[in-house]
């Protein structure tokens, strides 16, 4: 669709956690240049939920320049360093996959390589023995660590939990400071000019029409613009993460202070904890086909470690994406553009590189069908790259009779997850491609936590001899533990950096 109108006046519709996140940066980054509206209505309410991030949210408070101890201060926040997955592989293993390097990489070859070869001979731990983030996490410790003193290992690698609907305040604060215009109401109608087939405006419940040269759709599972107006299809991903709803209630907080996310394999799905300041977040994704609505709230309720402070609340989705995440002259973001169970806290991290990917591409004179086309390109890599990563946790698991777990494992997966594991089953090798999510260490780590453990290495691993292999790891062992035991408490750093005001 090439138009030759500029791009003035922006509409968000809705002000969940996408809605303020698009208002806050496009009035940051682009805010002279435009004139942003942002539609919500208190009545509807938003998803409530999605309270875990990846260490890509410090990008985030990085270019809205947001000091990251008063954002925790206000929005009840941890520091997460990691997701630990509990059962997965079978009932009683649990592994982390930790943010950050792990151990320290060799010349040309990545460090996994070393440990491979280590381990067929017979020594050298565990792969998590190399992994500050993994001996801070389950020893409840942190502290700001950019690098271990002394030598060249990488320190601590941070995300947060926070409480979203204050997220949302603090972004909506600083939005409507930079000139960002919030409009109250419910819409009825989304009215379409009759010649291009765009957006043309948005009709409220009270006759007010709002019109824009572009549409942020933000409106939640329902994408009252890009789906239900547009008409753009959505494609559904339930074959492969088959978990339709999740039950979520809030539990009085426990000690220690944990800073990190637990994902707990369940009958038929799996239980999230997320650890904040004034309370915990617990929530149990299930598939409908496999446990009804009652006894998924009775597993979450019995499973918690603190007391419930509220009612459980049911949420259904369908797992997929849109089509077209930018269609005519409408983005779609969070959950109007997709949605991925939060196994690996990725959604919110996708509204921000899908703001990142708007930016990159931002109509200059008018909207262009090339720049448009180049965006749903991206995003689709990057949302088909993380649906592969999320399939794997469920697909190697070796839960066997349990009738949930076995279908998975019995499933067809992606071609393109099916080579991956190929790849690595050979010789360990693993290749982040393009501008894929995950890094290689985060594959890594969940691939050997599933079991998948590579028959072979490297033969570039030989060229160290094996006593000072075994010297090398030694080494990076005591360096990663030493460092641990001198973090203080995680409780400690936040009271002492960025409680929450009573
Ligand atoms: C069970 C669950 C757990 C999750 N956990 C995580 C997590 O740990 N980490 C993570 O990154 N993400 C998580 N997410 C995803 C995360 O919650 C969302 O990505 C994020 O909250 C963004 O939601 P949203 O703003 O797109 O939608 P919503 O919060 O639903 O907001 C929609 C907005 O649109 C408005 N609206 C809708 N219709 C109308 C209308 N007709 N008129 C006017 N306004 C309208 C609503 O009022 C609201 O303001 C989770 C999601 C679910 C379902």
């Amino acid at each position: 669709m090439n138009t030759e109108q500029p791009i003035r006046r922006v509409v968000i519709v809705g002000g969940g956690t996408a809605g303020w996140m698009a208002a806050a940066v496009l009035s940051k980054t682009l805010g002279p240049r435009l004139e942003i509206a942002l539609v919500e209505s208190e009545a509807i309410g938003t998803v409530g939920v999605g309270e875990a991030t990846i260490p890509q949210i410090r990008l985030l408070t990085g270019l809205l320049g947001i000091d990251e101890n008063a954002f925790l201060a206000a929005t009840n926040g941890t520091i997460k360093l990691g997701i630990e997955f509990d059962g997965w592989l079978r009932s009683g293993e649990r592994y982390l996959h930790a943010f950050g390097r792990l151990g320290h990489d060799l010349g040309m070859l990545r460090f996994h390589q070393y440990w491979l070869r280590a381990r067929a001979a017979g020594f050298g731990g565990s792969l998590w023995d190399y992994s500050l983030n993994n001996a801070a996490a389950l020893q409840g410790r942190y502290a700001h660590l950019d690098r271990v003193e002394g030598t060249p290992i990488e320190g601590l690698v941070r995300a947060f939990h926070f409480d979203a609907s204050l997220v949302a305040r603090v972004l909506g604060k600083q939005a409507i400071a930079a000139g960002v215009r919030r409009i109250e109401g419910r819409i009825v109608d989304v009215a379409l000019d009759n010649d291009t087939g765009a957006v043309d405006n948005v009709q409220l419940e009270n006759g007010e029409r709002i019109a824009g040269d572009l549409f942020i759709d933000c409106s939640g599972f329902r994408g009252l613009v890009i789906g239900q107006a547009l008409g753009a299809g959505y494609e559904d991903w339930t074959h492969w993460l088959p978990c339709d709803r999740a039950v979520a209630v809030p539990s009085a907080s426990t000690s220690p202070l944990l800073p990190y996310t637990r994902a707990t394999a369940r009958e038929a799905g799996w239980q999230w904890r997320i650890p904040l300041q004034h309370r915990t977040g617990n929530g149990h994704v299930y598939c409908s086909a496999f446990m009804d609505d009652a006894r998924a709230t009775d597993a979450l309720l019995e499973n918690l470690d603190g007391e419930a402070l509220a009612e459980p609340r049911v949420l259904r989705f369908t797992t997929g994406r849109r089509e077209h995440f930018w269609h005519k002259n409408c983005v779609a973001l969070g959950l109007a553009a997709g949605f991925m169970e939060p196994l690996e806290s990725t959604s919110i991290h996708l509204v921000q590189s899908g703001l990142s990917r708007l930016l990159a591409l931002f109509p200059n004179a008018g909207l262009r069908q090339s720049e448009i086309d180049e965006y749903n390109r991206q995003v689709s890599f990057e949302y088909e790259r993380i649906r592969d990563f999320l399939i794997l946790h469920y697909h190697a698991n070796e839960r066997h009779g349990e009738p949930f777990w076995d279908a998975r494992r019995e499933m067809a997966i992606p071609d393109s997850l099916a080579h991956k594991i190929a790849v690595f089953r050979d010789n360990g090798r693993l290749f982040r491609e393009g501008d894929e999510l995950f890094t290689e260490v985060g594959w890594l780590q969940v691939l050997i936590g599933q079991g998948i453990v590579p028959s072979g290495y490297d033969p570039m691993a030989e060229g160290i001899d094996a006593n000072k292999l075994r010297g090398f790891l030694d080494n990076l062992r005591g360096i990663v533990n030493g460092a641990a035991q001198q973090l203080p408490a995680h409780s400690e750093f936040i009271s002492g950096n960025c409680a929450a005001q009573a």
